[in-house]
């Protein structure tokens, strides 16, 4: 259980004041938060400060504030295949359950602080799980060439490397010193 004292102005900190607490009272809000610091994995994550669109529902229930809800963020970072950087976006789902107090909570469950909760630690479990661990910039993107390092989308179909036979690999020596000899004359 997670018990500590909350600063009500938090910005993902969300009073339940006029929710109450008799049971099936319900409110809906769709408040629109600025993105916490270090919402990310590995190539891709949320701006710290980002505009975050959230719908929420909260729910009095018996044991506390049932809160569901959608956050859409967006996403920036780096593809996986040909390191440029991406922007992108994410929607997540989540639903939590803030106890009113620690006796009927778990370990891992959130308690409420009086009439607040605080929504941050949800929306980063539900964010870094939803968080691609291979961004690609387009699904299609071709990614880098593994001879020379170029990126194929820019270098074009018909980029390739000639594999030549070894038998031929003198005769080429012979041609480029030809083409030395030329660069001299
Ligand atoms: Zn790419
Ligand atoms: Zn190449």
């Amino acid at each position: 259980m997670k018990v500590h004292t909350l600063d009500p102005r938090a910005p993902w900190v969300i009073s339940t004041h006029d929710l109450g607490r008799r049971p099936g009272s319900m409110r809906t809000m769709k408040p629109v938060l600025p993105a916490p610091a270090d919402v990310a994995v590995g190539l891709i994550g949320v701006p710290k400060d980002a505009d975050v669109e959230l719908d929420l529902r909260l729910e009095a229930v018996m044991e506390g504030v049932l809160v569901t809800g959608t956050a859409l963020a967006p996403l920036t970072g780096e593809c996986s295949r040909c390191l440029e950087p991406l922007t992108s976006d994410v929607e997540v789902d989540f639903q939590e359950l803030f106890f009113y107090t620690a006796e009927d909570a778990g370990e891992d469950d959130q308690i409420l602080d009086g009439e607040l909760l605080d929504l941050e630690p949800t929306f980063r479990d539900a964010v870094v799980l939803a968080l691609p661990l291979s961004p690609v910039c387009s699904d299609d993107c071709a990614g880098l060439c593994t001879e020379c390092g170029v990126r194929l989308a820019e270098a074009g179909p018909d980029h390739r490397h000639e594999t030549l036979d070894p038998r031929w690999a003198s005769l080429r020596g012979l041609v480029s010193n030809n083409d030395e000899d030329d660069q001299e004359a």
